[in-house]
Formats: C-alpha cells, sequence, structure tokens
C-alpha cells in the first residue's frame, strides 16, 4: 500500500513538474481562489465546452430558468475529467441542471432535515449528541445538483467573529461535545488564516478530541490541498479527519491521489462520503470501482447516503429497496473494510439512521 502510494506519488512529480506535498503554484497557474472565483458557469458555456450536441441538451434548463442562489458551478480541474459529448456523463450528472428541476414533488422540501431548528448559534448545528457542526462558508466550488443544503439561508449563517466566539462558548459549555466538524458549503473554501484562527479556538476547548473536515475540494479543486492549508492542519495538536465527498471512481485521478497523499503524511485519516444517485452511481461495479479507487488512493470508505428528499433533486432518488439491492451486489464484491455504510439521514435520529 504504502509502496504503491508512493509510486505513483512519483509519478505525479514527473508528469506534472511539482513536487509532492509541496503544493506551490507555477507562476502561471492559477491559486485556489481563482479557480474556485472562476468555477460559476452559464449553462450555455457548460454544454458548449463539453461539445454536448443541441438535441440532448433539450432536456437542460435554460440559463434563466436556473435558481440565480444555486448556479451552475464547476472548478475547471472538475470540467476536464468530464467525458466530451456525452450528456449521460455521471460526473456531468452531478452538476447539470435538468428541467426536472422545476417538477414539485410531494415530500420533496427546502429543509428536509430540519436542521434550522438544530440551529442554536449562528454557524452552529448540534444535532448528534457528541459531534458540533460549524458551517463555515456559503461557498461552494461546485454546485451539486442533489445537494441538501441548496436551499440553506447561508447569508444569514455566516458567522462573524464574535459570533462565532459564541458558537465556541456553546461548545465549552456542552462538554459531551467531544469533535468538532467543520462543515458549510465547504469549508475550505474559507481562507487559511479563518481556518486557522477557528481550529487554534476549537483547540483551546479541553474536551474536543478531534477535529474533522468535510470537504469536497480535495476531489473537485486538489490544488486548495497547499502548503498553507498544510501548516495550519499538520500543526493541530489532536487527532484529525478529513472526510471528502466522491460519487465516481472517474472523479479520481493522479491531483485527487496526491492531494489525499499530503494529508495522510500530516497524520490525517481520510475518509469517503458519497450519495447514491440514480444515473451516476447506482451500480455495483461502479461502486466497487469506486471503493477499490479510494483505497488505492488512501482514502476508506465511510458513508453511502441515500438521497435526502429536497426540492429540485428528486430526479436522483434511489428507493429503498433498489438500494438494498445494489448494496447487497456491492458487498459480494469488495472487502469488507471496503464497504461503506449505507445511510439516510432521518430528521429527529439520534445519529444516521442505517438502512439494512
Ligand atoms: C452527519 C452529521 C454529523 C456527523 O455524523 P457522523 O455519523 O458522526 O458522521 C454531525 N452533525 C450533523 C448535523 C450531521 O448532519
Ligand atoms: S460540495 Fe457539498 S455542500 Fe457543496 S453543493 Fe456539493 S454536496 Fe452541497
Amino acid at each position: 500500500m504504502t509502496a504503491t502510494l508512493i509510486a505513483s506519488a512519483t509519478d505525479v512529480k514527473a508528469d506534472l513538474n511539482t513536487s509532492r506535498c509541496s503544493t506551490d503554484q507555477e507562476a502561471n497557474l492559477p491559486t485556489w481562489q481563482q479557480e474556485l472565483s472562476n468555477s460559476t458557469i452559464g449553462v450555455g458555456q457548460l454544454l458548449r465546452a463539453l461539445d454536448i450536441p443541441q438535441a440532448s441538451a433539450n432536456q437542460v434548463l435554460q440559463e434563466a430558468e436556473v435558481d440565480p442562489a444555486f448556479p451552475v458551478r464547476a472548478p475547471q480541474a472538475f470540467l476536464e475529467k468530464i467525458e466530451r459529448g456525452n450528456i449521460n456523463d455521471p460526473l456531468l450528472r452531478q452538476i447539470l441542471p435538468l428541467r426536472q428541476e422545476l417538477e414539485s414533488v410531494s415530500g420533496y422540501t427546502a429543509d428536509p432535515l430540519l436542521e434550522l431548528s438544530k440551529n442554536p448559534i449562528t454557524g452552529l448545528v448540534h444535532k448528534y449528541k457528541s459531534r458540533a457542526l460549524l458551517t463555515l462558508s456559503s461557498n461552494c466550488a461546485i454546485h451539486c445538483r442533489y445537494c441538501f443544503r441548496r436551499h440553506f439561508p447561508y447569508e444569514a449563517n455566516t458567522p462573524n467573529r464574535k459570533q462565532w466566539q459564541s458558537s465556541f462558548d456553546y461548545i465549552a459549555a456542552n462538554p459531551e461535545i467531544n469533535e468538532v466538524i467543520m462543515s458549510g458549503g465547504d469549508p475550505l473554501a474559507t481562507n487559511d488564516r479563518q481556518l486557522r484562527w477557528i481550529s487554534e479556538k476549537i483547540s483551546q476547548i479541553t474536551s474536543i478530541n478531534r477535529l474533522r473536515i468535510h470537504t469536497r475540494l480535495p476531489i473537485v479543486l486538489p490544488s486548495r490541498v497547499n502548503d498553507e492549508l498544510l501548516s495550519w492542519l499538520e500543526k493541530w495538536p489532536k487527532q484529525k479527519v478529513v472526510v471528502v465527498h466522491c460519487n465516481h471512481p472517474a472523479e479520481i485521478d493522479e491531483a485527487v491521489k496526491n492531494a489525499v497523499t499530503c494529508l495522510r503524511q500530516i497524520n490525517v485519516t481520510v475518509l469517503n462520503q458519497s450519495v447514491l444517485l440514480k444515473d451516476v452511481n447506482d451500480d455495483a461495479s461502479v461502486l466497487a470501482d469506486l471503493s477499490e479507487k479510494l483505497f488505492e488512493a488512501g482514502v476508506l470508505p465511510y458513508y453511502l447516503h441515500l438521497l435526502d428528499p429536497v426540492k429540485g433533486a428528486h430526479h436522483f432518488e434511489i428507493n429503498n429497496d433498489t438500494a438494498r439491492t445494489i448494496y447487497q451486489q456491492l458487498a459480494g464484491k469488495i472487502s469488507g473494510f471496503l464497504l461503506p455504510k449505507l445511510v439516510r439521514d432521518i430528521p429527529g435520529a439520534n445519529a444516521k439512521t442505517l438502512v439494512i
């Protein structure tokens, strides 16, 4: 395993002419911030860039029909992994605003997880006893059309420093919380200076044992895992976990592997969560390949989520029975430790609910 990682990282060095875990950008490359701010694209521009023929584009929303609060967004690094001319590409499906988004379907709502009622302080969600989740950033590099946070009122939930202090006080006053989860949006869309400050404050709370970061950036914008990020994270004095979000094996390339290697070298445990999505990864062979590729990259599969019933995402739904069938087939194909837990987020439950 280690040998494989070192071998592939050496290839990266040869290919990209950049040293491993020294992620300084070459002068002519965009910084991650530039890539992030350039990642919103118009529907027409997206379809043209990917050579999607007009006939198949008819199932896609026109620019003016897309929810302006949730425009099409994906970094160049992600677009490059999409097959040209194929509207059914599983990576494209995740970001493509289909006409079906406008259909209203009963049971699909704006706040399916009732998170707003578990939001005691701006920027903090305390739903499960031992962990507090901080919504650090309203920003995401990619807009996943199935996202349960797509209607979340982030603007009202991005705290200033004084409000952050209230979150730290809340965590300190609730010592049953032993883990802080940085979430979002994407927490790594926040700059490193702010992240360093928040993580230092958290490390000073004695009841906290672990820092966990839920982020899609190492997958969709791997250049985000740069020296600055690695330097504050390496110094964080307790245990650290990064949970990435990858749904399909084609999302994993050399740059992603390199980013994960860098995290592992500073003693970060790297896990993955996926969402089971119709026409993206609803196939046991694809999921088996995903688990294998993740492990090859140094990532352990953690959760396979069933879709949250968020308004505008019903076309991604896989029902419980089909999910169970796919999951049983998957279990028959891979090592037990590569099998993620199949779960659903049920409002009011005290943990994610296993679907068995
Ligand atoms: C999913 C989630 C967590 C983390 O749950 P784990 O089962 O520990 O991964 C924590 N807080 C909230 C609000 C969540 O939705
Ligand atoms: S990166 Fe995560 S939070 Fe952002 S849109 Fe995708 S699923 Fe939602």
